[in-house]
Formats: structure tokens, sequence, C-alpha cells
């Protein structure tokens, strides 16, 4: 394994760099973007419009490899699931939701990819499968954008919606992940719109106010799963390091700043979160933050030991919320497991493969 950066990691502002310190004119870092974006070169001697001395430079200093795909399941007009390998080795999964399916089974417009920023996770939060296997380590930014690369090439078609909600914590990997969505949002890069990218956190209350300060028009999807700190305390660790009050008064710092509605992830869980006494200090929670719920019947992962509610008890929780007055959206046929949120795929996806 090479231990040379990519050349995918670098920005137009970090080829400028480079090509100044090799007396290059400023117009060589905008060819090599078109390389790399454009003409989605796979080697650095592709890059013929270079001079040789520039493209030895670039070889000498940096490494161009995509990850690979270890395994492929669904068609093209299903979700399509890949167990993407990295150059170490390390398996995550990333997820293809077209248009024909909608990441919430609603049958948009958009082309969605589910994209992993770590390899497993650190947060342990009870009910998901990555939290299972412990933290590897983080991706890369070029990495993650290798993800996108790779699922428009195998699926044939342009992402035009990117959800941070694979394996890991996206904002336990800020560096990396504000690069990663630089690049998948500069006109030299990716050409994703900002507000087409979602970052979905189980609750990183500082960086969730480090994030409101960017200049960047993403759009936050909070994991909450529970309105009270008891039951949050019951299912997601990190709520002990950042209870509900100081995750809410970050949200809606982000809010306030940013004015972009947020999105709460609720996934049902069986005799934890979905008894109706929850339902209102969760849409206080909504009122407050200006948030739209979602929420997610459990897809069981059996390691668990955590039951998916019945239908019916699922349509009465949203009734609930309803009739309090708040918009939340219920998704509830199976088999699409994207909108578990955070990795329940990879598991099953290691087991199938075992
Ligand atoms: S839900 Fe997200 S933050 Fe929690 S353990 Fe899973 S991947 Fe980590």
């Amino acid at each position: 394994m090479s231990d040379k950066p990519d050349l995918r990691s670098l920005t137009e502002g970090d080829l400028l760099d480079f090509c100044a310190r090799h007396s290059q004119p400023k117009f060589r870092a905008a060819q090599i973007l078109d390389w790399l974006y454009a003409k989605r070169a796979s080697a650095i001697p592709e890059m013929s419009n270079l001079p040789r001395s520039l493209r030895d430079a670039l070889s000498s200093d940096f490494t161009l490899q995509l990850p690979s795909v270890a395994r492929a399941q669904g068609s093209a007009d299903t979700t399509r699931k890949f167990l993407v390998k990295l150059r170490d080795d390390q398996l995550v999964e990333t997820v293809l939701i077209p248009a024909s399916v909608g990441l919430y089974g609603d049958r948009s417009e958009r082309h969605t990819l589910c994209v992993s920023t770590q390899v497993g996770c650190a947060y342990g939060c009870k009910f998901c499968a990555s939290g299972l296997d412990g933290f590897r380590r983080n991706l890369t930014s070029d990495e993650i954008v290798g993800e996108m690369i790779l699922a428009e090439r195998e699926g044939g078609q342009k992402i035009n919606n990117l959800v941070f909600m694979g394996m890991g914590e996206p904002l336990a990997n800020y560096a990396n992940l504000l690069r990663a969505i630089r690049i998948l949002n500069a006109p030299w890069g990716l050409g994703l719109g900002a507000r087409k990218i979602t970052i979905s956190t189980s609750g990183l209350a500082p960086q969730i106010r480090q994030l409101a300060n960017e200049d960047l028009q993403v759009r936050l999807a909070i994991s909450l799963h529970g309105a009270r700190d008891e039951v949050r305390d019951r299912i997601m660790p990190v709520n002990r390091k950042y209870p509900l009050a100081e995750l809410v008064a970050a949200c809606e710092e982000y809010q306030n700043i940013r004015g972009r509605l947020i999105t709460f992830e609720y996934i049902l869980l069986d005799g934890v979160n979905n008894d109706l006494r929850e339902a209102p200090p969760l849409a206080d929670l909504a009122r407050r933050c200006h948030a739209k719920i979602n929420l997610i019947p459990f897809n069981e992962v059996p390691e668990t030991g955590f039951k998916r509610p019945t239908d019916e008890q699922c349509l009465k929780f949203r009734d609930e919320l309803g009739r309090l007055g708040v918009t939340a959206t219920l998704r509830m046929e199976k088999g699409h497991d994207i909108d578990a949120a955070c990795g329940q795929l990879r598991l099953r996806e290691m087991r199938e493969a075992d």
C-alpha cells in the first residue's frame, strides 16, 4: 500500500500551489482537475496533455487509486449496496438509491448515495450494527470522494443527492469530511450542490456548532431516536457526553445561523421509544429546532436484541405527532434499510459474505 497521499485529496488551491512550486502555469491545475473529475482518469500517466516533467512530479508525490467494489447487491432499479474495499483492504458500505425508490421510499427525483466516513464506529449506539464492530479508522477525504466516483461508475448515472448516513460518525472525522465535501461541491470537482448534501450525526454538539459557522449550505440530520435523556442514555452512549439540552442548543444555533431545516431521524424501537408518551417531548424538540421528523421502523439486527414495533403502533405514533402539530413522515415498507441511518448494512453484508 502506498503511503503517498491520493491526488483526489487535493483542492484547487493545493494544486495551484503545487504547480507554482514546480514552475508550471496556473492552467495546469485546471487541466489536472479536468482529468480527475471530468475525464475520471484512473492513473497519472493518462494525463496526456500535461508535460512529462509535471506527470513525473505528480507521480513522485501522489498516488491515484480508487477504492474497489468487493461485492455488489441489487439491480439498477432497486437499492444497490456496494461493499467497498479501501486501499488497506478495510471494508465500508456505500448504498445507491435510485430515484424510482427514493431515500424514504418516496420515489423522488433524486439518485441518492449513502456514504461511509469511518471504518467501524466508536459511538456504540445499541441498535446499530456498525457500533458492534468497534472503530478501525477514519476514511481519508479522497476515499470519501472515491465512494461517489465509484458509485457513479457502477450505477451508470449521476448522483444528485448525497447523505452521510453510512458507517461511522461523520462529525468525528470532521477535517476529512469537510475537505471531501468541498471537493464534491466545487465546480472544479464533482459539482454536487451543497444543498444536496446531508450530514447525519448522532449528536456531536461542538462539531454541529463548528459546522454552523462553515461557509457551506449543507443539510443537517440528527439521529435523535429519543426525546428524553433517559431514553437516549439507554440507546446512545453519546448522550452522556452531550445530553439533549446541549444537543438541542447546538441545533438551535445551527438553525439560527444557517436558517436551514434540520431533520430528526427517529428509529422506532418497540418498548424503548414508541410509547405515545414519547411523542409530546419529541414534538417540543422539533418545534424548538424547526425540525421535521423522519420516523423509521427498526429493521431488526438480531445481535442488538431490539424489536420493530407493529405497523399499527408506528402509524399511531406518527398520528400522535400530527395531532401535536408537527410534521412526521413514516415509511412502512421493509428491505430498504438505508434509512436505518448509520450502517445496519455492513454487518448483514459481512455475515452473508462469511
Ligand atoms: S448509529 Fe451512527 S454513530 Fe451510532 S454507532 Fe451506528 S454508525 Fe456510529
